[in-house]
């Protein structure tokens, strides 16, 4: 541990993602940990990148981001959602969604105030509450449907609750958030006066026809709602680090402050690139969720076969499986082992917990890899029940 790292970052000192792509890559394994893509997103997407380079996109773009991103991402929030945001005052576009996630707890929490949010969590979220003093508050996605108890919920919220944080589609469960679901997240943050933040990065990311459902649309909320998103997940470009928000214009504005002191700006010549992707078809939208839909069965019934007991997925790159049937109790064990047992590699989901019996035998597979390195992973698995 670094003796120099400020105490309350000491926990963080390494992102579990680096960490078992660290140990893929020393072992040669198939990486199903880190998510993210091994093949391009569209064409169009890469060339009009290129060519907002040739063409001299190459300088500090605007602070808030370019004049056609933003226009962009309002016209994305309309066509799919219905929703009215203004490009100018609502929108701010971000070093990737975790810049946005970031910037929006450092503007809007501060020390003595609480940030509930649910667990397992993306591993950002506990660093950026930690970075910002706050305390987060977690309420646990129980197996096997990963839903959470209503009661539980609302005693996470109290006095010095400022925000509410959740992700939907979520990571690293597969949960997509019900309408009733969300709709108690709101009433429960509008009786406590909190901000609601929602990382919605997955939102193209659904599978079997189960509906999306955006915070904002729900009555009443807009107002109270900051809504992330990326070009990561939806262009497969997870190293391009194009993310926005949109929220009200004083939060915006709040937001902003603390972001032109992060990174300032970024990704010139990506950003008007995206600003063209957000405009496919949507045809583009439908054969990314079907395509992932058939990876994820692939490994599902790969992860079954080997013994694992799989959890249903109904969005991201993800599957979370019980190592349990397997004798593995525990699944940061099981993880770091899987290389030398399997020749995969994959994350222990306790690490995304703080009550660390709730996920204890978890494991977090990625299915966004192609067609045939699935296949392999699959066969490799099948030593598991062999053993
Ligand atoms: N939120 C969630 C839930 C994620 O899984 C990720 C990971 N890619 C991010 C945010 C970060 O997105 P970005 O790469 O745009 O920063
Ligand atoms: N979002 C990716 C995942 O959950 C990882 C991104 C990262 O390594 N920070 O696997």
């Amino acid at each position: 541990m670094p003796v120099h790292l400020v105490e309350r970052m000491q926990p963080f000192a390494t992102t579990i993602f680096a960490e078992m792509s660290a140990l893929a890559v020393r072992t040669e394994a198939i990486n199903l940990g880190q998510g993210f893509p091994d093949t391009d997103g569209p064409a169009s997407l890469l060339d009009d990148a290129v060519a907002a380079i040739r063409s001299g996109a190459n300088q500090y773009p605007p602070g808030i981001g370019v004049p056609e991103l933003r226009r962009a991402i309002s016209e994305h929030q309309q066509r799919f959602y219905g929703l009215d945001v203004d490009p100018d005052s609502e929108v701010l576009v971000t070093a990737g969604a975790t810049e946005a996630i970031a910037a929006t707890i450092l503007a809007l929490a501060g020390n003595q105030d609480e940030v509930v949010t649910f667990e397992p969590y993306y591993d950002s979220y506990a660093a950026s509450i930690a970075l910002a003093g706050a305390t987060r508050r977690t309420v646990v996605l129980r197996r096997p449907d990963f839903s959470f108890d209503r009661a539980e919920l609302a005693a996470a919220f109290g006095d010095r609750t400022r925000l509410v944080l959740l992700n939907s589609p979520h990571n690293p469960t597969g949960k997509v958030f019900t309408r009733a679901e969300l709709e108690l997240v709101a009433e429960l943050a509008t009786e406590h006066d909190a901000i609601v933040v929602t990382d919605e990065v997955y939102e193209h990311l659904a599978f079997d026809g189960v509906e999306h459902v955006p915070v904002a649309t729900l009555p009443g909320m807009a107002e109270r709602t900051v809504t992330i998103s990326s070009a990561a997940k939806t262009f497969s470009v997870t190293g391009w680090k194009i993310g926005w928000l949109h929220a009200p214009a004083e939060i915006t504005s709040a937001v902003r402050a603390v972001k032109q002191f992060l990174t300032y700006v970024n990704g010139a010549p990506f950003q008007p690139a995206v600003a063209r992707a957000l405009g496919l078809p949507a045809e583009f939208f439908a054969t990314l969720a079907a395509d992932l839909q058939a990876k994820r069965d692939v490994l599902s019934n790969g992860l079954r076969e080997a013994g694992f007991a799989v959890f249903p997925s109904s969005g991201t790159y993800f599957v979370i499986a019980d190592a349990a049937p397997l004798g593995f109790d525990d699944g940061m064990q099981l993880c770091l082992r899987l290389p030398e047992l399997a020749g995969v590699a994959a994350v222990p989901v306790s690490v995304l917990c703080d009550d660390q019996q709730a996920a204890r035998s978890l494991v977090r597979f990625a299915f966004c890899k192609r067609d045939d390195v699935l296949a392999d992973a699959v066969e490799r698995l099948a030593k598991l029940s062999r053993r």
